[in-house]
């Protein structure tokens, strides 16, 4: 009986990058270190898998992030629980502490670029893999940190090609631990008067993780909403000082901004400014980046008070938007192809492609091939301009024959002279 053969897929809401789509993310992260290298900021790349602690404790238990969408895993000689990360600043403060930043002129600046995991439910714009350019500002407590980095943010995403008038950020305050309990109350007392108009997802986080109600987008709950009470409302005096003195920053700068008064983010460890980038005029919500200030990470995550700030890009949702604005990348492909007939012909290919290559001009090939008919058919597929035709007598010869794929017209040339022949050929080709 023949056994039927199994094939295999990518998961749901995973995909694999090929190369004519690395060359976006190529292009992005070439971009971010351009502008985030020139306000400072130095790379860090942390492990994929971590304690699964670290983010519990960092984002949250009762954070969906945490508390649903995260990958768990056990080693089998090692009974810890591990989570492939769902998200970049807890592992860059751990780090931080661990490798003694602190002793580190203050603030210390890092970005970090790379995939990261959440088990949600796939959508326009939401995979469970996904990418995301994370920018961290920690050591610094002043209202010009969150200023910096949405101003950095701001000139990355323009210098993506987004247009200034298109780019929209959307601002909030939702205060600290001095001032939030007191918001937490009041917001918790007006929703339960309405605690059988809600969906059931809001019963559920005014109990367990109150300001996500102000992320719903159900039709039922968004006239109660409205009339909800703002944690602008409840700032204690060195909040509004903070929100106060970034507006007004913002406002010299000519950084045009929205007051949104209902925005939270899905993460626990934010403090003071919570901001979002989109774009249009921020009613479709779907954000291009998020960030915020997050005051007592590092203390939470075992270090001493060191208040920071930053923001994080979805690299996907950067790409969509640039491939709907026509941002077009090729995939490199060659423009000369080389044939080989014959062992000799073969072995001395390898030392011909080799001078090519330190010449800086990339030929196609099969090596593996024998028939001329087959790699000529192949050199036909890739398009090339030019095909180099090397056998057993033009080898003996010190020759290669050199044939214009348009006009069909060969000739030989002597073997040390080709690449000057190729590159003049080219060269004249790019006029
Ligand atoms: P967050 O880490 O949740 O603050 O998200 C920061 C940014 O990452 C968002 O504004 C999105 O652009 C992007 N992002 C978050 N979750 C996903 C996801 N599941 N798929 C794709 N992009 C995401």
């Amino acid at each position: 009986m023949v056994s039927r053969k199994k094939s295999f897929q990518t998961l749901r809401g995973m995909k694999d990058i090929l190369a004519k789509d690395w060359l976006y993310y190529d292009w992005i992260l070439s971009n971010a270190k351009k502008i985030f290298e020139h306000y400072g900021f130095q790379r860090i790349e942390t492990p994929i898998l971590e304690k699964a602690e670290l983010f519990t404790k960092g984002i949250g238990k009762n954070t969906d992030i945490a508390n649903k969408e995260m990958y768990v895993l056990k080693t089998k000689e090692n009974k810890e629980l591990l989570a492939l990360r769902p998200e970049g600043t807890a592992s860059v403060v751990r780090a931080y502490i661990e490798r003694g930043m602190s002793n580190l002129p203050q603030p210390v600046k890092l970005y970090h670029f790379g995939p990261f995991f959440r088990h949600e439910r796939p959508q326009a714009g939401r995979y469970r893999q996904f990418y995301q350019l994370g920018v961290e500002m920690i050591g610094d407590e002043s209202y010009a940190a969150d200023a910096e980095i949405i101003v950095a943010s701001r000139l990355f995403l323009e210098n993506l090609g987004f247009k200034k008038k298109d780019i929209c950020l959307l601002l909030n305050s939702i205060g600290c631990s001095e001032c939030r309990p007191t918001y937490i109350k009041e917001l918790k007392k007006y929703y339960r008067k309405y605690n059988k108009q809600i969906c059931a997802d809001c019963r559920r986080r005014i109990k367990e993780n109150p300001l996500r109600v102000l992320d719903c987008k159900s039709e039922k709950c968004s006239s109660i909403k409205k009339g909800a009470p703002t944690a602008l409302d409840y700032l204690c005096s060195e909040c509004r000082n903070h929100f106060k003195s970034l507006l007004e920053l913002l406002d010299y700068l000519n950084i045009p901004y929205i007051l949104d008064k209902t925005l939270v983010r899905g993460l626990d460890y934010y403090t003071r400014t919570v901001f979002e980038f989109s774009l249009g005029d921020g009613t479709n919500k779907i954000a291009l980046a998020g960030g915020g200030r997050y005051d007592k990470l590092v203390e939470i995550l075992g270090g001493t008070h060191k208040p920071a700030a930053g923001v994080a890009f979805g690299i996907e949702r950067l790409i969509k938007e640039l491939v709907g604005k026509g941002k077009n990348f090729i995939v490199p492909k060659p423009n000369v192809y080389l044939v080989q007939i014959g062992d000799l012909a073969r072995r001395q290919s390898f030392k011909l492609l080799e001078q090519f290559r330190k010449e800086n001009i990339f030929l196609g090939e099969s090596l593996g091939k024998e028939s001329l008919k087959a790699q000529l058919s192949t050199a036909d597929r890739l398009g090339v301009n030019y095909v180099l035709i090397l056998g057993q007598q033009e080898v003996l010869d010190g020759m290669i024959i050199l044939k214009d794929m348009s006009s069909g017209i060969q000739e030989l040339i002597p073997l040390e002279k080709i690449i000057g022949e190729v590159k003049k050929r080219l060269k004249k080709q790019k006029k």
